[in-house]
């Protein structure tokens, strides 16, 4: 048995699916970084490894409340704080059915690779709930949420542990937890990013992780010396914050961004999406993306279960370039042989892991340039790191300055993953480059902070 198979069996519990997709995750890193720890022993001397992929804490709780029919509902609410070597334990809240230990350890453990790159004081973790916010009134998600924070507030902190927004969770749900939070502890503090701007917030931060996924695959694309985004197709996955403020920032720097989904099914538009229209459908009114051929009879709307097993409508869609916004998983080795055969050159993953194993080998033996999400999709969490500067200077930056500082930090990330796979010997290999450089950065902390 290989070094690699070794050291995966050590953490692999074949007993337990719930953590199938945090095994996925650590799989990749424990591959990646292999030549890391054959080059340098201290690595393992240190028992990184075996630190790292066992949480500092998990915090799991009762959460209770009242619907607006009377009736008591009962959830389960987590924190996983991951890893502190860095900086304040730093990782967004999820509200969706799905949650479940696993899928936060998956996320939490990303999330410490994720904010290493950045180069910012922050350390990883990820936290939710089972609770499903859809269909919910707002006086629903309000009582939850207080709910939810009467239990964590005493596990959070600016110094300790600062959540953010997710899946399910947006500035709404986050002004509601803060508002809680405030009556609990009579502590005004920034204790959480993706606060509206009036009372904390910063600006850009919504569009932020959005934004970055473009920034980084222009600056990739430029380093692989191919075309840039300008006139070219572009499909996208997801309607939610990360979906569409891609989708913005794509209209904005010239390129065509045909297709946008949820989990109903998938719209596509070869015009070009109508933003303003899905801004209000799923911002506003929180709508199923069905309803877009209303205004928009050219478009198609592909429902979920008229699609083959095991692939998505999106990645059928021709593209140069593909993003993948919506959940894990939700691009597979079909997809990957349908973006190839139709000629797509970058996929660039926006939502968290959203790519299969098999996806992933395949597009990448194919010298399709691919970004994984620990590094493409920083920028929300780049930017929950310059609201928390704000909020302990008491100051204000302009979008303007947000945005410029945004874009450097996604190009020194994107040069930072590059060269790193050049110095191990994986040139062009984005995922071994980013797995490298954030494992080594929060190793080093590991060992200089001591056991
Ligand atoms: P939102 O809740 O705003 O949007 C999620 C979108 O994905 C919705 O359109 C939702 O559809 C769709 N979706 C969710 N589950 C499925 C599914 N099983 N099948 C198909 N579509 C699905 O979340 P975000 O945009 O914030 O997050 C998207 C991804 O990006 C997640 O992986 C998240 O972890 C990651 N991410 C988010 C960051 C942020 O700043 N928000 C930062 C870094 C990563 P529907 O509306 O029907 O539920």
């Amino acid at each position: 048995m290989g070094f690699v198979e070794t050291e995966i069996q050590k953490f692999e519990n074949p007993n337990c699916a719930e953590n199938n997709v945090f095994y996925q995750a650590m799989e990749e890193v424990i591959y990646s970084i292999a030549p890391l720890l054959e080059s340098d022993k201290k690595y393992v001397k240190y028992s990184i490894l075996e630190r790292l992929v066992v949480p500092d804490r998990t915090i799991k709780f009762k959460v209770t409340w009242l619907d607006d029919n009377n009736q008591i509902q009962v959830n389960t609410g987590y924190r996983i704080q991951y890893n502190n070597a860095l900086g304040p334990y730093k990782g967004g809240l999820r509200f969706h059915p799905s949650v479940n230990e696993g899928v936060l350890k998956f996320l939490g453990f990303e999330q410490i690779l994720k904010n290493a790159l950045t180069g910012l004081p922050i350390g990883g973790a990820k936290g939710g709930s089972d609770f499903d916010p859809k269909g919910k009134s707002d006086s629903e998600i309000m009582k939850f949420c207080k709910s939810f924070i009467i239990e964590l507030h005493k596990y959070i902190g600016p110094c300790i542990d600062v959540p953010a927004g997710d899946i399910g969770v947006g500035s709404r749900e986050i002004g509601y937890l803060f508002g809680e939070y405030k009556k609990i502890t009579s502590r005004y503090e920034g204790v959480f990013t993706g606060k509206p701007f009036f009372f904390g917030g910063s600006l850009m931060r919504p569009e932020a992780t959005g934004y970055g996924v473009i920034y980084f695959t222009q600056s990739m694309l430029e380093m692989e010396s191919k075309d840039t985004l300008e006139g070219k197709i572009c499909t996208v996955s997801g309607a939610g914050n990360v979906a569409i403020h891609a989708i913005e920032k794509l209209l904005q720097i010239g390129a065509l961004p045909v297709s946008c989904s949820d989990s109903g099914g998938t719209i596509y538009d070869s015009r070009g999406v109508d933003l303003e229209l899905l801004k209000e459908m799923k911002f506003e009114k929180r709508e199923s993306l069905e309803k877009y051929l209303q205004t928009h009879p050219e478009a198609k709307y592909i429902p979920i279960e008229e699609y083959p097993e095991g692939g998505h409508a999106v990645w059928d869609i021709p593209c140069y370039a593909a993003f993948p916004c919506a959940t894990q998983n939700e691009l597979t080795e079909i997809d990957a042989q349908n973006l190839i055969q139709n000629g797509c050159v970058s996929v660039t993953e926006g939502a968290n892991m959203p790519s299969t194993p098999e996806a992933i080998d395949l597009l990448q033996s194919h010298k399709i340039c691919f970004a994984p999400a620990k590094a493409a999709n920083a920028g929300g969490v780049v930017v929950s790191e310059f609201e928390m500067s704000q909020n302990a200077s008491m100051s204000r930056w302009s979008f303007e300055k947000v945005d410029e500082k945004l874009k450097s930090t996604m190009e020194m990330i994107c040069k930072r993953v590059a060269l790193t796979a050049k110095d191990y010997g994986v040139e062009g290999n984005y995922v071994d480059g980013a797995n490298i450089a954030g494992f080594k950065k929060v190793a080093d902390a590991m060992i200089a902070e001591g056991i």
